[in-house]
């Protein structure tokens, strides 16, 4: 297909204003790096993802999905492709009377542990300072403090690698240490139904800010990242063996192993991707020769470098 056509063809898929050409993707991404995506689709609904996802294959464009790009590593050369946004368009939150919640797939789990909090439900705290959607959530099984999403999916929505929409229980979602079958077989989380627990308003809003005084005192917030860089070896924590390599505050060009929490590549004002894809190899190459642990990244890189 030649360029416009796809254009054309997204266009009528997604609808004119949701398609956006040679997006910044340092814009949509809470590293702030990265060059452009050649297309930019704000998915409103199930059936615009299926229509262009179809308008990729057919065409052999390459495409991905974005959540609120809080965990991902954008390349400096952008994505030749179509990135599909499931954000605020696809944000929906319904709190039901059996203690659940239903919310669609660009919800943000802020949102969704606030409107926990202000209907008395409890179970969700741990996630209220993760800054992703829950579908980016669900497929990484984000967690913190104890609690994962694994803890409190009850089914999710999703559409398969077949565009077929399907409904699948916890134990078929398969969550694992920061992965889930959605990772693993390319599903598209379009809706999750998470089940919470009575509580009492008071103390989930204490716990709520315990948990941010932590975050804000241990994390580099103030600076654009992707969270933990790394995974947690078994046995071990990232943030520690990387200390332990002599790494605290190490640069490469304005990206750096934050001083505040050593598990944390920060981009300093104005890191290329490739600044920081350099860090995480030398970081790696170090911890490796002092520890002998080959530490693997967390976060995801996009496109090209
Ligand atoms: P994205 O980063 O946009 O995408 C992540 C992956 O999910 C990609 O592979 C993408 O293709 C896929 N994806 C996204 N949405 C969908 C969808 N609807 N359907 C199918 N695939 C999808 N993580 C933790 O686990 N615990 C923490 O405590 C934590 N703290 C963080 C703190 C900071 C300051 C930052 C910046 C990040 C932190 N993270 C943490 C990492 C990140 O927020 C989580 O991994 C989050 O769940 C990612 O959600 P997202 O919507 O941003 O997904």
């Amino acid at each position: 297909m030649m360029n416009s056509d796809i254009y054309m063809a997204l266009k009528e898929s997604a609808g004119g204003d949701c398609v956006l050409c040679n997006e910044p993707l340092a814009k949509r991404t809470t590293f702030r790096v990265g060059g452009s995506a050649d297309y930019f689709v704000l998915a409103k609904d199930a059936e615009v993802i299926k229509k262009v996802i179809l308008v990729c294959i057919s065409g052999h464009v390459p495409y991905y999905i974005l959540g609120n790009g809080s965990n991902i590593l954008a390349g400096d050369g952008g994505y030749r492709g179509v990135i599909i946004q499931i954000g605020k368009h696809m944000s929906a939150i319904e709190v039901r009377e059996d203690g659940s919640i239903c919310a669609q797939a660009g919800a943000l789990l802020s949102k969704i542990a606030h409107a926990a909090y202000e209907n008395s439900l409890g179970g969700f705290e741990f996630a209220a300072g993760i800054p992703g959607t829950i579908g980016g959530a669900i497929v990484m099984n984000a967690g913190a403090y104890g609690g994962e999403m694994k803890d409190v999916v009850k089914n999710v929505t999703a559409l398969t690698k077949d565009n077929e929409i399907r409904i699948l229980s916890n134990e078929e979602m398969q969550f694992a240490y920061r992965t889930s079958a959605a990772a693993e077989n390319g599903y598209v989380v379009l809706e999750a139904k998470i089940q919470l627990r009575r509580g009492v308003k008071k103390e989930i809003k204490a716990l709520m800010d315990d948990l941010k005084s932590r975050r804000a005192a241990k994390q580099p917030l103030e600076f654009p990242s992707a969270g933990s860089t790394f995974k947690r070896p078994e046995g071990h924590f990232a943030g520690k063996l990387i200390e332990e390599a002599g790494l605290r505050g190490f640069s490469v060009g304005m990206a750096q192993v934050s001083k505040k929490h050593c598990g944390f590549v920060i981009n300093k004002g104005g890191a290329s991707a490739k600044d920081v894809a350099d860090l995480m190899d030398e970081i790696i190459k170090r911890v490796k020769a002092v520890s002998g642990i080959e530490l693997e990244p967390e976060v995801k890189r996009l496109g090209e470098f």
